[in-house]
């Protein structure tokens, strides 16, 4: 098969070996509920992966609590109903950035009359004076203000002032979700600073299996109601026996991610380049969201006059696999959310270049020549795609 580049990490990162193994080293271990050695053992094993994962945000081993992805750990957080203890607590409304994933934007267990968008501005930040004055009109008589935020957007890989948001958001008296799926492995998370109250990861963003995530509480003071309920697995905040292939890989992923985050600036470097492919060949791309702080291993960028889902198909052809707008929902191309939170309606989507540490030169290359087919289709100089 001739060579490919794989530039679509943020729609699911490549299996890492590492991860692979550690799955398949799990497929035969006993229930981790079970008693006996062989569940002890399992057990351990699980333990192990929750150190793991703590340990890439600097959290609590035991403030974690498996899911089966962040769309689950959204779902399960972003709820009305709380225990503080056994006390009953309630949250009255919950605020969302209107360029969310759409696991947060559709608000979870929250009734769509109590859920508030707050707009992100033309880089793509959160309008922290929008976020201030709808906290400061919050009716605390009715409830706690829930607020969740992405903290690195998987279109345009633009990172929200995560610690200013959390300060309005505590000065507010209001409890913070961060939606951490794109930024882990690639910003520092230190859950032991003032940043989020609760963390969503999802496993197969960072090299691990898919189908596995978790939630991850800065303490153990609250928790919602659980979404699946049954059994007393997770200190019964999600029932139900435990994934642990996915969770064993999860945490070897988490491992490795803690380890290849030292060398984080040679992935920016390389994504600069392929922003510098982009501008060379043509000169008038728009890059989004690039004078905001950025991943480094994201280019959310357009091509004017030209449909992104075509030129994705074309890169698609020509050996490239890429994203147009984001695509993570059943293949499905429609207006990207983000873009238009970001006040971009005309634009006719957009691609995104998503890297990791194993992208090299060659998928510099053959990115390089695919889209240097596409720009000269583009200007009549050959064939239609
Ligand atoms: N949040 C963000 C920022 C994402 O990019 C994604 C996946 O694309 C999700 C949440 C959902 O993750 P999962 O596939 O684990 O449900």
């Amino acid at each position: 098969m001739a060579a490919r580049a794989y530039l679509d990490y943020n729609a699911s990162a490549p299996l890492l070996r590492v991860a692979r193994e550690a799955v398949v080293a799990a497929l035969e271990a006993a229930n981790p509920s079970s008693v006996h050695g062989e569940g002890r053992a399992a057990r351990r094993l699980m333990e192990e992966a929750r150190a793991r994962i703590a340990g890439l945000v600097n959290a609590r081993p035991q403030h974690i609590v498996f899911t089966s992805g962040a769309t689950e750990g959204a779902t399960t957080l972003l709820a009305p109903d709380w225990r503080m203890g056994k006390a009953p607590l309630r949250f009255s409304h919950l605020y969302i950035c209107s360029a969310d994933h759409s696991c947060l934007r559709s608000g979870g267990r929250f009734l769509p009359d109590q859920i508030t968008q707050i707009g992100v501005d033309g880089q793509g930040l959160l309008k922290l004076d929008a976020l201030a004055q709808a906290l400061a009109s919050h009716d605390k008589a009715q409830g706690l203000a829930l607020v969740a935020v992405h903290a690195a957007n998987n279109e345009s890989g633009v990172v929200q002032p995560l610690e200013d948001i959390a300060s309005v958001v505590k000065a507010a008296g209001g409890v913070l979700v961060l939606d951490a799926v794109q930024a882990a492995g690639r910003i520092l998370l230190d859950m032991s600073k003032p940043c989020a109250d609760y963390l969503i990861l999802s496993a197969h963003k960072i090299g691990g299996p898919k189908g596995v995530g978790a939630i991850i509480a800065a303490s153990d003071l609250m928790m919602p109601q659980p979404l699946i309920t049954g059994g007393g697995q997770e200190k019964s905040h999600r029932a139900g026996t435990e994934n642990l292939p996915g969770i064993a890989g999860f945490g070897a992923a988490a491992e490795s991610a803690s380890e290849s985050f030292k060398t984080i600036d040679e992935v920016r470097k390389l994504r600069d380049r392929f922003e510098d492919v982009v501008l060379e060949l043509v000169p008038d791309a728009l890059i989004f969201g690039r004078a905001a702080p950025r991943l480094a291993n994201t280019l959310f960028f357009a091509i004017p006059g030209l449909k992104a889902e075509t030129a994705q198909i074309a890169f698609d052809l020509a050996g490239v696999a890429l994203s147009a707008g984001s695509a993570c929902s059943s293949g499905k191309v429609g207006a990207s959310p983000v873009l238009t939170a970001m006040g971009f309606d005309e634009i006719q989507g957009a691609l995104r270049v998503s890297i990791g540490q194993a992208t090299d030169m060659h998928d510099l290359e053959l990115f390089r020549s695919a889209l240097a087919g596409i720009v000269s289709r583009r200007s009549g100089g050959g064939r239609a795609a």
